[in-house]
């Protein structure tokens, strides 16, 4: 039996899972967090994941998936040698898209809720500011929903608070929770490994960058 009161989210120590976390703590009484070494450029990455969620006071598992990057050779987000896509090609997803990671991930997110009897899942993906990763628009989530309950007979509730914000509305988000400074300085969402601000010139930080002006540029006029 899942427990409705209990939240397991999907946790990258990147601004949209941050701003998922702490938007958990505030709908749930019991959250939890799961964060995966997948062979990604920057393992710093997930010791800024494991830092945060134990500053955020959520108990964090980390689970080993090294396949996905051997699945996968043409990631510049898995292999250092490949030059990043910095634009998005016209018709094909860039070459930052890792093949498959949001379906591994959420399907292991889900085992291991099961395990602990949690019934609500949540993950940062969003469909607004879409880099052209098909597993992160809504139809996928809705159907992954769908499938992981019938894969496992249970009724599992996904949850994607940031699906239909853009980063603009995503920074407000962290400001209207508290922790728009905790967000800005310490969370890592650049491609290349620097937190905060980031390199400033990744596809990840031109996102951010652009959400993050536009917000403060709303809040100042208010
Ligand atoms: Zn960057």
């Amino acid at each position: 039996m899942l427990d409705k009161d209990k939240a397991l989210v999907v946790f990258s120590g990147g601004q949209d899972s941050t701003t998922c976390l702490y938007w958990a703590k505030t709908q749930w009484s019991d959250v939890r967090a799961i964060t995966f070494r997948y062979g990604q450029r920057h393992a710093v990455e997930v010791d800024i994941a494991c830092g945060l969620a134990a500053e955020a006071g959520v108990p964090i598992t980390v689970i080993d998936i090294p396949f996905v990057s051997e699945l996968s050779a043409q990631c510049s987000l898995t292999d250092s040698s490949i030059t990043m896509d910095e634009t998005k090609p016209a018709d094909t997803p860039p070459n930052t898209f890792v093949p498959g990671r949001n379906l591994f991930f959420l399907s292991i997110a889900a085992v291991h809720a099961r395990e602990l009897g949690i019934m609500n899942i949540v993950t940062g993906v969003s469909q607004t500011d879409f880099s052209g990763y098909p597993d992160c628009r809504d139809s996928f989530i809705r159907s992954l929903n769908v499938t992981l309950n019938l894969a496992m007979d249970e009724q599992f509730v996904l949850h994607t608070p940031l699906m239909w914000r853009d980063k603009c509305e995503t920074w407000a988000l962290a400001d209207q929770l508290g922790v728009f400074d905790l967000v800005r300085l310490r969370t890592l969402t650049c491609y290349n490994g620097i937190p905060g601000d980031g390199c400033g010139h990744c596809p990840a930080c031109h996102l951010r960058r652009h959400g993050l002006e536009e917000f403060l540029k709303m809040k100042n006029e208010k």
